[in-house]
């Protein structure tokens, strides 16, 4: 099972992630990302594993 995680240190709430998986990630009222699934379906995986690629950034990843 693959795991999604988020360096909030890095994340600068640019919303590219939400735009190309938006079942997992959500920019919400403050700015602020919300993952919805940590260990996102295998039908979400495309979209997460785009989304770890074009974070501006490189705030994502994709643990197994
Ligand atoms: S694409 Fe990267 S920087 Fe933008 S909200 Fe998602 S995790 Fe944060």
């Amino acid at each position: 099972m693959s795991r999604v995680q988020v360096d909030r240190e890095r994340c600068v709430g640019s919303g590219v992630c939400e735009s190309l998986a938006p079942e997992v990630f959500e920019i919400d009222d403050d700015g602020v990302l919300q993952v919805h699934r940590e260990e996102p379906a295998a039908d979400e995986l495309d979209g997460v594993q785009d989304a770890v690629q074009s974070c501006p950034a490189r705030a994502l990843a994709l643990a197994e």
